[in-house]
């Protein structure tokens, strides 16, 4: 088969990159190794007739005007202000940390962002800057919070505590001096009306692209020729592996997802419920109906159990896997028109916007004379 352009994986890089080489006359192929597109954004409706995420939830937010105008031409999107709610010492408090958590874990009174941040000052351990993620936590809100929140949901989620982690993780979760409760900040903050799927098929429905699905590449990469660029967009170890056996193997963190049908109309309050202390297993419970407030009779859960086995999600950023993924970089480096894209081939771990503007920004990089065509 031959191709100008060849995709390995139909995620957010991929889709990104096949519906851009497709609108400057490209001829397309993308290689999926699963039995559907859409990556880890992948959602179905379930027996309730609820749009569910085989992946975990997926909460688009931005603040990138690019990406959110890009993410338009796909599907409209209702606005969405995502939500926590974490289950600490049998109390149930928001997360991010804010006012109403501090009041309702130490029973304090706080009622001020100037009263907050005297609580918060007199409780912090300082550390600038923050060495890894423990630090970051201790940083900002103490160790009584650390221990209540962040350490043991860390040693679940990753297997590590967060003194093994990049500070960066632990950071991507702030803490606020007010009441707001919203789990993310950004200006945009949506979710697609018919589901995420719907736009990965409204992106790669067009002439040009071809999608192979249930294909491993590397049992058909001789099978394909021609092309002039290839982009990878799956783990990076896997693609040297056969080539380079003295590279280390990356870690990445796999999460099983068990879901629970419930006779009842709902099961918890919100959409997405964390569990941070050792009392279970899981990380969180998430009941997807909350999400666009879906009706149905019944409903169903998913708790999320963090493994090491099994399908790639996320990179684990620490100083050890940065420096193996350094020299896989390297070998990434010697190839011509090879371009590496997205979460797993980077080993970052990118929010979807992300993932969208480095699709974006490398088509605009490889192609600067047609970025404009739609
Ligand atoms: N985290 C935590 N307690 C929580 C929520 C998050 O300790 O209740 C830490 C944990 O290390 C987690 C990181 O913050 O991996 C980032 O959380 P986020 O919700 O961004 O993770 P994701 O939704 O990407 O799985």
């Amino acid at each position: 088969m031959k191709t100008d352009i060849l995709i390995i994986g139909a995620g957010i890089s991929g889709a990104t990159l096949a519906e851009r080489y497709a609108s400057i006359g490209k001829k397309v192929v993308i290689v999926e190794k699963r039995d559907h597109i859409a990556g880890n954004c992948f959602d179905h409706y379930d027996q309730n007739g609820i749009l569910v995420s085989k992946y975990g939830a997926h909460l688009f937010h931005t603040n990138e005007e690019e990406v959110w105008e890009y993410v338009n031409r796909f599907s409209d999107w209702y606005k969405w202000e995502h939500k926590v709610i974490a289950r600490v010492d049998d109390k149930t408090v928001p997360i991010p940390v804010n006012i109403t958590t501090v009041n309702t874990l130490f029973d304090v009174n706080i009622k001020t962002e100037e009263e907050m941040q005297t609580w918060l000052n007199e409780n912090r351990v300082a550390f600038d800057p923050a060495k890894n993620g423990e630090e970051a936590v201790l940083n900002r809100v103490g160790e009584v919070l650390y221990e209540k929140m962040f350490k043991h949901y860390t040693k679940k989620q990753w297997d590590k505590y967060p003194d093994e982690l990049h500070a960066s993780v632990l950071e991507r979760i702030p803490v606020r001096h007010n009441y707001d409760d919203r789990y993310f900040s950004d200006k945009y903050q949506a979710l697609p009306k018919k589901g995420y799927t719907k736009i990965f098929e409204k992106m790669l429905d067009h002439p040009n692209i071809t999608v192979m699905l249930s294909t491993d590449y590397f049992d058909v990469k001789d099978q394909i020729s021609g092309y002039e660029k290839l982009f990878y967009t799956g783990p990076i170890d896997r693609f040297f592996e056969f080539k380079n056996k003295n590279l280390d193997k990356l870690e990445y963190r796999s999460i099983n997802f068990v879901t629970e049908q419930v006779d009842q109309e709902y099961y918890q309050e919100n959409s997405v419920v964390n569990y941070p202390g050792q009392e279970v297993d899981f990380t969180r419970i998430i009941e997807y109906k909350h999400f666009g407030n879906q009706q149905s009779d019944k409903t169903s859960i998913v708790k999320e159990y963090t493994v090491d086995d099994g399908e790639p999600y996320y990179p684990v950023p620490n100083e050890k896997n940065q420096a193996i993924y350094d020299q896989y970089k390297k070998e990434a480096d010697k190839l011509e028109d090879v371009y590496f894209v997205g979460r797993l081939a980077n080993y970052k771990y990118f929010n979807m916007d992300q993932a969208f503007k480095n699709a974006l920004d490398l088509f605009k990089t490889l192609e600067p004379a047609k970025e404009l065509a739609i």
